[in-house]
């Protein structure tokens, strides 16, 4: 079976062409600069390939991918009729959607709805929905939200302590994001620790970072709100923060509320705390090592916000059995590993320095000793979407 996966932005559409069962992609890329100009940026049989076309809309980047797909010299398939599903990722699925779904009139029309909670990012994914459908009117279309995974989530957890009328009339609460990624490591530590009945702290630690707290593969709690800026500090976002400081800010330097929110987003967490060196953990580690100490601060201070989520969630959950690490600074930065483990002492987490020595493997790097199990599990969000896909596609049969 051949599974498309699209995640379409604002500006840019990413592909990858996927056997579900192997998990094996055949082709994969990237179009940018849509709306600009246009580039194909095509990677299948170990090459790269880069074409500009002109890209005026999201259409014409679907139809550039399936024509390099089909493409007799750097395609993979001789048809788009080979492509038997497409699996699409959309950033939110507010109160409308609690699992992947099959596309159609209703599903367009409730991911429009939920435009108010992500405008940039839902309508940039309704439009890759849109240019497949034109293109490929009778093959199936498949939603995987974000948010969905948390929608297990009590109300304990997702109401925020605001008056009600704002979650009755707009559905402000917490949704939590990086779904299909906590989804994955949930499904994938159950096979790893063989057992289904577990309570489990996934640290999905990127340039965006967020943690869930995951009860039997239900989650039951997540650090990410209404929107991705809440949580541990992250690359370039704050992560928890006092409201009034926005209040303030803008007061004072007489900034918009959205001017307010764009600097929380994209220059605060770790650049902001390095003294702008850098939102990426490995030079703020070759920082740290040449003695800058705003370096050694930003990696500080977010190994302590993620070992207090820990701690939060063990105690959400009356104690936990498996702690996860994933994504970019999960997966490979031995050093925030060691540090947030550091605190966890009291849980009884135990890691094997040596076995703690590695980078994006699937690896246990607990002692025997460890009350808590602690893997390290690389992220496969397209291979969920995929599987998704697949099953929904086959179940409709
Ligand atoms: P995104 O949130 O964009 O998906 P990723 O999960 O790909 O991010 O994580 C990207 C981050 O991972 C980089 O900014 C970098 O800080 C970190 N990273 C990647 N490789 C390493 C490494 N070898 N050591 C430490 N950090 C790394």
């Amino acid at each position: 079976m051949n599974v498309l996966i699209i995640n379409a932005g604002s500006s840019s559409l990413k592909y990858q062409l996927m056997d579900p069962e192997t998990g094996v992609v055949s082709a994969k890329g990237l179009c940018e600069r849509i709306g600009i100009d246009g580039r194909l940026n095509h990677n299948a049989h170990g090459e790269k390939v880069v074409k500009d076309i002109p890209m005026p809309t999201h259409s014409e980047a679907i139809a550039a991918t399936l024509e390099i797909l089909v493409d007799p010299v750097n395609g993979v398939i001789k048809s788009v009729d080979e492509i038997d599903a497409v699996g699409h990722r959309v950033l939110h699925g507010g109160m409308e959607f609690f699992d992947s779904c099959i596309i159609n009139d209703e599903v367009i029309a409730a991911i429009e709805k939920c435009i108010p909670l992500g405008p940039l990012h839902n309508p940039a994914n309704l439009m890759g929905i849109r240019a497949c459908q034109a293109v490929m009117p009778t093959t199936p279309q498949v939603a995987v939200f974000d948010t969905a995974f948390h929608m297990t989530m009590p109300p304990k957890a997702y109401r925020y302590a605001i008056p009600t009328e704002y979650f009755k009339n707009d559905s402000l609460r917490r949704y939590g994001f990086h779904g299909t990624s906590h989804k994955y490591v949930a499904k994938r530590t159950a096979e790893l620790v063989g057992k289904t009945a577990f309570k489990m702290v996934n640290c999905h630690l990127g340039n965006g970072s967020s943690m869930s707290a995951i009860k039997d593969g239900k989650c039951q709690d997540t650090t990410m709100g209404l929107t991705p800026l809440a949580g541990v500090p992250m690359g370039t976002r704050s992560g928890d923060i006092d409201a009034a400081v926005v209040q303030f800010i803008c007061n004072k330097y007489g900034m918009n509320v959205d001017e307010c929110l764009n600097m929380l987003n994209k220059k605060s967490g770790v650049l902001a705390l390095s003294g702008n060196v850098s939102s990426d953990f490995r030079d703020l580690e070759n920082g740290a090592k040449e003695g800058n100490a705003d370096c050694a601060l930003a990696r500080e201070k977010f190994c302590y916000e993620v070992a207090k989520y820990v701690g939060a969630y063990a105690a959400a959950m009356n104690g936990i059995d498996v702690l996860t690490f994933t994504a970019g600074v999960g997966e490979n930065d031995k050093g925030v590993r060691a540090a947030v483990c550091e605190y966890l002492g009291y849980l009884g987490v135990e890691i094997d320095p040596e076995l703690n020595n590695c980078r994006g493997k699937e690896v246990k790097i607990s002692t025997a000793n460890s009350k808590v199990q602690v893997w390290i599990v690389p992220t496969n969000e397209e291979l969920m979407i995929a599987q998704d896909t697949a099953e929904l596609v086959k179940a409709a049969k």
